[in-house]
């Protein structure tokens, strides 16, 4: 029996050459959405998603269970994947990463719902080629506080040389990525990170916070700049995720962020309006050629 797109959800599924096995589970109750559409989902996303996913040392969600028992965070090379997950020691690091779309796809298999990165490719894992500035809200903020703290957050880099993107998370926040010339190392970029979220809560420490202590964030944003040391991941772009709803962790521009509802992006949805619209609003990412600026003073 032949593998249909859209119809078929108990039957065989094949994408990039990779066996789907239970396509027909449901991974997302409350919208019914199932190990196949995610697969079919990636088939058509792979496109935009590959540029920022294969070939980097990856952080994933695996629920083997669907939302029906708890997910686990992995960050080791899935027992049984083929060669299409390398892996390989970095320092005290045993990463892993996908080859390809077939290595994602691979990882869909072994039931990966999320796919998290370093913000270093797997072949140059001591030089990061981007910065994430992950603005974390205290509960009961409103997004429209975090789209304000994202432009400011842009503004700021631009004013020091440094281009940026935005993407929901999926989740409550939003993530501010400048990508950089990888040439700088960890500790240089995870220093320079902390400049920033430390200038923010010094300017307005009625809005930021710089530090992890939840006690402190009450009705603020952590500008959580700890994404940008060695072995630490944020979210990928169209990665999605494992929460109910199954939203995406999407890129968009930044003259839409303030019209942007998170909650409508959801594998579902992004699924649809993939089949038209095949544009990266990141599309220029990688081909900046950003250093990482001097800090004005240090921290
Ligand atoms: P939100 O917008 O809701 O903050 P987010 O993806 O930014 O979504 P955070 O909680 O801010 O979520 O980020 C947590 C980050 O920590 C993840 O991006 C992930 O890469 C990393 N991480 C490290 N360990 C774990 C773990 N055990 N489970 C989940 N994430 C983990
Ligand atoms: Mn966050
Ligand atoms: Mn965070």
């Amino acid at each position: 029996r032949a593998a249909s797109p859209d119809t078929d959800a108990s039957g065989p599924l094949v994408v990039e050459d990779v066996n789907i096995t239970h396509p027909g589970r449901v991974v997302d109750s409350p919208s019914g959405l199932t190990k196949g559409d995610l697969a079919r989902y990636h088939e058509r996303v792979s496109e935009l998603m590959l540029p920022y996913a294969v070939d980097r040392p990856l952080a994933l969600v695996r629920c083997p269970d669907g939302d029906a028992s708890p997910c686990f965070f992995q960050k080791q090379k899935p027992r049984g994947t083929g060669k299409s997950v390398g892996h390989k020691r970095v320092g005290a690091h045993e990463i892993l990463y996908a080859r390809g779309a077939r290595g994602i796809l691979e990882l869909v298999q072994f039931n990966a719902i999320e796919f998290h990165g370093w913000g270093a490719r797997a072949a140059k894992p001591h030089r990061p080629d981007w910065i994430v500035m992950d603005l974390d809200p205290d509960a009961g903020l409103s997004f429209a506080k975090v789209v304000d703290a994202a432009l400011e957050m842009r503004e700021a880099l631009a004013s020091i040389g440094l281009e940026s993107f935005v993407k929901v998370t999926g989740g409550k926040g939003l993530h501010v990525v400048a990508p950089i010339v990888p040439r700088a190392g960890w500790d240089e970029v995870k220093a320079f990170a902390h400049g920033i979220a430390t200038a923010f809560a010094e300017r307005s420490p009625e809005r930021y916070v710089a530090t992890m202590s939840k006690a402190r964030r009450k009705g603020k944003i952590f500008i959580d700049y700890l994404r940008n040391g060695e072995g630490a991941t944020a979210v990928l772009p169209y990665s999605p995720r494992a929460r109910p709803g199954a939203p995406v962790a999407l890129p968009v521009k930044w003259r839409d962020l303030k019209h942007v509802d998170p909650a409508e992006f959801t594998v579902r949805e992004a699924t649809r309006w993939l089949r038209k619209r095949r544009v990266d609003p990141w599309a220029d990412f990688f081909e900046l050629q950003q250093e990482l600026p001097e800090m004005p003073q240090d921290r």
